[in-house]
């Protein structure tokens, strides 16, 4: 497209290049000012809400691109139903994240050579706080910069005062109902942040190791000339100390004589029988596992079934206790293995090792080695949640986008344990029972989310259900699964309708973003080198169903092209229609008979893009409705509408009716174009010379297709 050259000074138009930084801010506070993030503030009737909560990012969080892509597609749904007339709600907010924010504060003190017992619970929450309130909102200042438009006046945190009190009454109504009981089971703890874990706060390595094979003698020898025994396999020779079984599986006939007979516990002494149990896995090993009920969990369910005795051997700090054998007490897990297989060759008890590939569970916020331990905790039943769970969604109440996502959901539920919801931290919602010490697992919180944030006069009436929900595919169990039976046992209707799975973004080469290994890329960055709305678009358009995206720097740039383009064009129209009593018409207004064959393209081609669009993001597509309006801006209306007007304007018979075509299309490209890229588009309406504008873009009619 040929732009003029010269172009007149005006205070109409800045002339020049687009200057994201400069209009976006300016933009933004405009936008703030207005009011019109808050549904209370909007224009219009608006009877019907729609509404989206923000998946609360943690405190200790800094952007990243799952956020920048999550928060685009979250706000390109708000601003399009806003246009379409919605009551629109997009509530934020922040999470305590109670281990992680404990761990950095932590950090902080170990630097002053102090622990948080140094200091004392009172005192070392109160660093927390202060630490809260100098860093915790850092990420929702940069999710501003990429132009969301949340409503800060609902702000949330999962520890202010009215959330707690909600995550209390939650926690009251489940104990008083009999679902919540404190038992003593072996469950996941790390030595490093000295708290129990659930089963998904865990992050497993696969790490090369070994597996033992132990020669374990049996009680009663039948033949004397030689010594019999039964062979087992394990990957954690240390744990033998606290065996008080053998098992086999029920069907293995290789050890069908020796069930019920008993073995010496080597290194013990103790005399330990052979049990049969189904969930023995014959192909492992020889088929015989040593069984420790204080540190495994499947062990401890197989001990509870048999009436095994609970030896627990390795205490909270990862050192072996006084119920193993003087030679090893105190020592270390790692240095006890060492001299158990020491001391077992040494006496000839070593079948054979091989090596083995497993995975191991690792603290999924610290990076130490778990220990599985018996430890008193606070259990949730989870039986009857789950299936309320299950049943929503399998009604179609709730429906996952991509759908097959719903196959996570399903599995985890179907095999549910209780959910172990204590933690032996401090930063978090102390369990409300007199003289409990423990604080409730921050998942337990941020399962109310959708209905305990809403807590102004009349909004959980008005607002809830919530609409949908985005998120990332990692959290389906952890966060997703229990706002939704949380939702079901607390409001009696389930928290949204729709959960959207948001693609994942990986590296260039298919590989998963990560800081330490530098292959992160910092939105931030993208977004002052070229714009928020060149980022945003940029991310939208790679949005291609569920498929992950491989990112790269090109479609930002791409971005940055198509919102120059939009600029020129605009520049371009502005300067060719009349100054003065501009207003635009609606194309209807124009006879048919009198539209030349460009015109008519131009409108046929604008009616497609608006159905189109409409579809797709019906549908989440975003991606497809980015590049149809990509398309259609760029090749129908630049390259071909625009060039044509050029000699339309010149003939006094279309000169009038050319530029009302120039400024309709480009006023409904920019209602079109403004969920994706909303400062430009904002910013360039605000300049337009038409009839009835509106206080902003913001506000505006989504137009619709005839
Ligand atoms: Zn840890």
């Amino acid at each position: 497209m040929e732009i003029p050259k010269i172009y007149p000074i005006g205070e109409k138009f800045p002339y020049g290049a687009y200057n994201p930084i400069e209009v976006e801010k300016r933009i933004y506070d405009f936008w703030l000012k207005s009011g019109f993030f808050n549904p209370d503030k909007l224009p219009g009737k608006r009877k019907k809400p729609f509404v989206i909560v923000l998946p609360p990012p943690n405190i200790t969080g800094s952007l990243h691109m799952g956020h920048a892509l999550n928060s685009t597609v979250q706000d390109i749904l708000i601003r399009w139903k806003r246009l379409l007339g919605f009551k629109t709600l997009w509530l934020p907010g922040t999470d305590h994240a109670g281990i992680a924010t404990q761990n950095i504060v932590e950090k902080e003190l170990k630097k002053e050579g102090l622990t948080r017992f140094d200091l004392g619970r009172e005192k070392f929450l109160e660093r927390i706080w202060q630490w809260k309130e100098k860093y915790g909102n850092i990420i929702l200042d940069q999710l501003k910069k990429l132009g969301v438009s949340c409503d800060w006046s609902r702000t949330r945190f999962t520890m202010d005062e009215k959330y707690s009190l909600a995550v209390n009454e939650a926690f009251l109504h489940y104990y008083k109902k009999g679902l919540i009981y404190r038992q003593k089971r072996v469950i996941n703890f790390c030595p490093r942040c000295q708290t129990s874990l659930s089963d998904l706060e865990l992050e497993y390595k696969e790490e090369r190791g070994k597996l033992w094979y132990i020669r374990y003698p049996l009680k009663e020898q039948r033949a004397k000339n030689k010594e019999q025994y039964v062979v087992v396999a394990t990957t954690r020779p240390e744990t033998m100390l606290g065996d008080t079984a053998v098992a086999v599986n029920p069907k293995d006939k290789r050890y069908k004589n020796l069930i019920g007979r008993k073995v010496i516990l080597p290194l013990v002494g103790r005399e330990i029988p052979i049990i049969a149990d189904r969930l023995i896995d014959p192909k492992f090993g020889t088929g015989a596992v040593k069984i420790t009920p204080a540190h495994d969990l499947t062990d401890f369910e197989i001990g509870l079934k048999n009436n095994l005795k609970i030896i627990q051997v390795i205490d909270e700090n990862g050192k072996i206790t006084k119920e193993a054998p003087a030679a090893y007490q105190g020592l270390s897990v790692l240095e006890t293995r060492e001299k158990v297989i020491a001391d077992l060759k040494s006496q000839d008890l070593i079948e054979k090792i091989e090596d083995y590939l497993h995975e191991v569970p690792y603290c999924y916020r610290c990076q130490t080695k778990i220990e599985q331990i018996p430890s008193w905790q606070w259990f949730l039943k989870m039986n009857n949640l789950a299936k309320m769970a299950m049943k929503v969604v399998k009604e179609g109440k709730i429906k996952f986008i991509p759908k097959n996502f719903e196959k996570i959901y399903f599995d985890w539920l179907k095999n549910i344990r209780d959910w172990c919801i204590s933690r032996q931290i401090w930063w978090g919602h102390k369990i409300p029972l007199e003289g409990v010490e423990d604080v409730l697992d921050t998942w337990f919180s941020s399962a109310l989310w959708p209905f305990a944030t809403l807590s102004k006069k009349k909004d959980l009436e008005r607002f809830y259900p919530t609409d949908v929900l985005c998120t990332d595919r990692d959290i389906i169990n952890l966060w997703v699964a229990r706002m939704i039976f949380s939702g079901m046992e607390f409001m009696k209707k389930i928290p949204f309708q729709t959960v959207y799975i948001h693609p994942t973004v990986l590296t260039r080469e298919g590989k998963r973003m990560s800081k330490s290994l530098g292959t992160g890329i910092d939105p931030l960055n993208l977004i002052e080198k070229y714009g928020a709305d060149a980022t945003r678009f940029g991310i939208a358009y790679q949005i291609m169903g569920g498929q992950d995206i491989k990112f790269v720097e090109d479609n930002i740039v791409m971005g940055r092209k198509f919102c120059n383009k939009l600029w020129n064009a605009a520049r371009f129209i502005l300067l060719k229609i009349p100054n003065s009593k501009s207003q635009i018409l609606n194309k209807f207004q124009i006879p048919n008979s009198k539209l030349t064959s460009a015109d008519k393209r131009i409108l046929e081609a604008l009616n497609k893009t608006i159905k189109s669009v409409n579809k797709d993001l019906e549908k989440f597509q975003f991606g497809q409705a980015a590049h149809k309006l990509y398309d259609f801006f760029w090749h129908d209306f630049c390259d071909q509408y625009i060039e044509k007007s050029k000699k339309q304007l010149q003939t006094s018979d279309f000169r009038l009716q050319t530029s009302n075509i120039l400024l309709y299309v480009l006023l409904t490209s920019l209602k079109l174009l403004h969920p994706f890229i909303p400062f430009i588009s904002e910013e360039i309406y605000q300049k337009l010379p038409i009839k009835n504008k509106k206080k902003s873009l913001m506000v505006e009619e989504w137009p619709s297709a005839s």
